[in-house]
Formats: structure tokens, sequence, C-alpha cells
């Protein structure tokens, strides 16, 4: 268990997990292979993880059909399940501050975002979802003739979840939450970048008292071992979240078994700001709507579009935020900006900054590297930012803000629909007809109003366009989920 010493700095946690959970086992890769996992802040190997692929998908797939197909889960009761779910929230309440270090370590955000964000948000998606497992419900249908008609909402079966490394404790939540409540099995592929959290919240799925093969968990690489899941015939469902390449490729591979798929992919969300908002709650949220999560979030505010009146002061004043972001090392409890998550997205991001010179654009502040250790990245602010760049058209999930000026309102609408994304959107005004216009109009899954990332289990999420399919949270999170079986009862003679 970690602890603040007094200087605020946390230690890191003891790793206890680093194989594959199949059934209420851990073992190593059938193969014997084992990845590494780096510490973003300094570039150490943290440890080795069991490299799962082909071969263990298998064997996590068979377990997760008999789990779901027979034994206790299969004839549990619906509130029962629901328990379970509450016991692994409380586990990881009772072990909030190891799980937090955990993110910290293989992620490198701040251990203060992990302690008052990931974490409260995961235990409550997962307490959210447990008082749906007893209130999931069909309808009596009033057909012709003398037949009683009734639907049923079964659990898909087996879920291939596929989950990314920005927030991995917090789409473990969001993909379990909705998948037990509903009475599914799962097979989990952590990001290559961030297994460990995943793998702790294995063991504690085990101690709160999740029989064998309900929750399995294979570590390894997309192409071997996700591709694995997509592909299993085993498997009935595939739930992702990460980038839309990925999405196109699992959409090809799962074409052969036609497996449900939900995707919830990346973003380029427009933030507007009129000039008659609150400009200081709209500095925050562009600030806190770009650099949460040193960027890497996909609803991003990565589009700020700022009405010219009050553009001048603006960029003085948000450029001013960002230089007072404070880098450094994620486990120290002052830092609000920790590394980028590794070598890749750093020189991803890198390589945005340069092209955003080069395409015309104005680095306000930041577009540096810190430090020689570690993927540190300034706060960087785009200004003179104009539609066709790539900084303002392609996902850079990085400290990089692109500020655009606008004049008209419908001006900003039709250019913060001109993108193949629709993740997210948000609208900065004092006046309620502008806010609800923009609502109306942006083409997005979700729409902030003079708020940004305020997110609730209870409140749907997911994209329009090639942001994603279907959606996660909420009462809509559990149609991926379900399928409807129709029940006709001849009541006749
Ligand atoms: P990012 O570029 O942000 O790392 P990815 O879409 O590549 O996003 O990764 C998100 C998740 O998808 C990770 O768990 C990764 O291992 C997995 N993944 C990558 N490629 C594939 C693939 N071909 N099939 C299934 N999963 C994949």
């Amino acid at each position: 268990m970690s602890a603040a010493t007094e200087s605020g700095t946390f230690a890191a946690p003891a790793i206890r997990q680093k194989g594959i959970l199949i059934g209420d086992e851990w073992s190593p890769a059938v193969s014997g292979k084992t990845f590494q996992t780096i510490n973003p802040a300094t570039e150490e190997v943290i440890c080795e993880v069991a490299e799962g692929d082909k071969a263990d998908v298998d064997r996590a797939a068979r377990a997760a059909r008999a789990a779901f197909e027979s034994g206790p889960w299969s004839k549990m009761d619906a509130r029962d399940r629901g328990q379970l779910l509450l016991k692994l929230a409380d586990l990881m309440e009772e072990n909030l501050d190891e799980l937090a270090a955990l993110e910290t370590l293989d992620n490198g955000k701040p251990i203060g975002d992990a302690r008052a964000a990931d974490l409260p948000l995961a235990i409550d998606c997962l307490r959210y979802y447990a008082g749906w497992a007893d209130k999931i419900t069909g309808d009596t249908i009033p057909v012709r003739g003398d037949y009683f008609c009734y639907t049923r909402r079964e659990p898909v079966g087996v879920c291939g979840q596929i989950i990314p490394w920005n927030f991995p404790i917090l789409m473990v939540a969001w993909k379990w939450g909705p998948a037990l409540a509903t009475g599914n099995t799962i097979v989990m592929k952590p990001a290559e970048q961030t297994p460990l959290s995943c793998l702790r919240m294995g063991e504690l799925a085990l101690e709160a008292g999740f029989p064998a093969g309900v929750i399995n968990i294979v570590p390894g690489y997309g192409p071997t071992a996700g591709a694995a899941i997509v592909k299993h015939p085993l498997i009935d469902k595939v739930a992702f979240t990460g980038s839309g390449e990925t999405a196109q490729r699992i959409m090809a591979d799962a074409s052969t078994t036609l497996k449900r798929l939900t995707f919830e992919l990346g973003g380029k969300s427009p933030n507007i700001v009129f000039a008659d908002a609150d400009l200081d709650a709209a500095i925050t949220g562009a600030e806190f709507g770009l650099f949460f999560n040193q960027g890497q979030c996909c609803c991003a505010g990565s589009r700020l579009f700022v009405e010219e009146a009050v553009h001048e002061e603006f960029v003085e004043r948000v450029v001013a935020r960002a230089n007072q972001r404070v880098l450094g090392n994620p486990f120290d409890t002052g830092t609000t900006q920790g590394p980028q998550v590794d070598k890749d997205q750093f020189d991803k991001i890198m390589g945005y900054i340069d092209s955003g010179s080069k395409e015309g654009a104005t680095c306000a502040t930041g577009g540096q590297r810190v430090g020689d250790r570690g993927f540190f990245i300034e706060p960087t602010v785009f200004t003179n930012v104009t539609d066709e760049m790539s900084i303002a058209r392609e996902e850079i999930f990085g400290p990089v803000m692109s500020i655009l000026k606008f004049s008209e309102m419908d001006e900003a609408i039709s250019r913060a629909n001109n993108t193949t994304f629709g993740l997210a959107a948000a609208v900065w005004t004092s006046d309620a007809k502008k806010a609800h216009k923009i609502a109306a109009s942006v083409r997005a899954g979700t729409v902030w109003v003079n708020c940004y990332d305020v997110f609730d289990a209870a409140a749907p999420f997911g994209g329009f366009k090639m942001s994603g399919m279907g959606r996660e949270l909420g009462e809509a999170g559990l149609a991926n989920y379900t399928e409807l079986k129709t029940v006709t009862v001849n009541l006749g003679e």
C-alpha cells in the first residue's frame, strides 16, 4: 500500500500480479514469452508481464464460455450479481491508494488525478451498474390473436473487451460494469503500455467472489492477443476503445464470426467560446478540457474556437494558465502534468508540434521536450490555426492546444462540424438560446454547456460519425450487452 509522505510524494506500489488470468488461476503465457512495461516518467522497466497471444486467448475463451454456460454464474440470481459488483467496488475503495499508484506508475498520470478522478469514477461506475443488475426487464407485447408475447433481455455471452492505456482502470470499470450486471462473461485485454492496474483488478474480482471464468485477463499486444480475441469463434462480442484505424481492422477481422461490435474511438472535439461567456470559467474549462491527462483524452477540446471580440484577451490568459501547469514527478501531489505514456506517443506529438509551425500556426507557448528522461512535453498553445492545418484536423492526443478564431455562430457550427469525428463538443456562453442552438446543431455524442469533461456513470457517452458505434454508460450502455429474445405462447385451443 502506498502512502503519502510528508513531502507529498507517494511511494511506488509493489507489483503483485504479472500473469494471465484464466478461470481463477494465474499463469505464464503458453509460449513462455513476456513483455516489458515501462515507467514513462523515468523510461525504466517496471517489470516483465506475461505476453499472451492466440493460445492464451483460446484458453481464456473456453473458460469464459464454460462459465457462461454452466456453473454458478449462469444460475446466479441477478441481485447477487449486483452484490458481487458492489463488493468489488468496496475492495477498490479499500485499495484506492495502491490502485491509484499503480496507475501513476504505469501510465504516468499525476497521483492527484488518479486518486481524485480515475479511481472514484471507476468505483462509481461499478456501483451504478450493480444497481441495474436486477432491473433489466422485458416487455409484454400486445400481438394479434390468442397469444401471450413477451421479450427477455438476455446476456450476449462471452464478451471480448479491448481497452486503451489513457484511463486503464476506468476503462476496466466501464467495460466490466455493464457486462457483469447483465450476466455476461469476459475476456479482457489491457493495453500493452498499461497492464498492471487491470491485473490487480483481476485479483480483487476473485477476492470479491466472482466465480472462476467470469473474468479472464490476457495481457499482450494488439495484433496477436487482441486480434485473437476478435477472431475467436467462442467470443460473441467485442467492445473496443482505441484508435479508428484499429477499429477498422477489428471490424474486418470480426466479419467472419459476425460479432457484435461497440467502439469508442477518437475525436477532434470543438470547444466554442462566445464573447458573452464567463471568461474565467471558459479559460478554466479550456485548460482542463485540453491538458487534463496530458491531453490523452479521446474527448479533448482540441479545436478551441474563440469569438473574435475576446480572442486576444483569451489567448493571453490561456497561455498564462498553460505556463502555470506543474510538470514533474507524477507521484508528487503538486504535479498537474506528467509524461506522455510512451515514446511512440511522444514522437507523434512532437511531430504534430513541428507540423503546426511548418503549416504557419504561431506557437504561443511550449513546443519543447522537458528534461531528458521521461516523455515530458511542455504545455503547448498554437494560435492563428486554420481549419485545414493538420493540428486542426487530426487527433494529436497530447498537450497541444489549437486556437481558432470565429465571428458568427453559424460559421462556428459549420466549422465545428467540418470533421470526420463526432465524440464531444462544448459551448461557453451566457445566452441560453445560443447554448441550445449549438447543442442541437453540433454532430457529437456529448455536448457540454459551460462545463467540460463532466462524466457521470448514468450519462451515456459515445460517438457520432467516425468517433464510435454504440454508447457506454447509463442505461444505454446495457443495450450493448444484451440480446433481445421474443417469446410467443399459444393461449388458444
Ligand atoms: P493507441 O494508438 O492509442 O495505442 P490502439 O487502437 O492501437 O490505440 O490500441 C488500443 C487497444 O487496441 C490496445 O489494447 C491495443 O493492444 C489493441 N489493438 C491494437 N491493434 C489491435 C488489433 N489489430 N486487434 C485487436 N486489438 C488491437
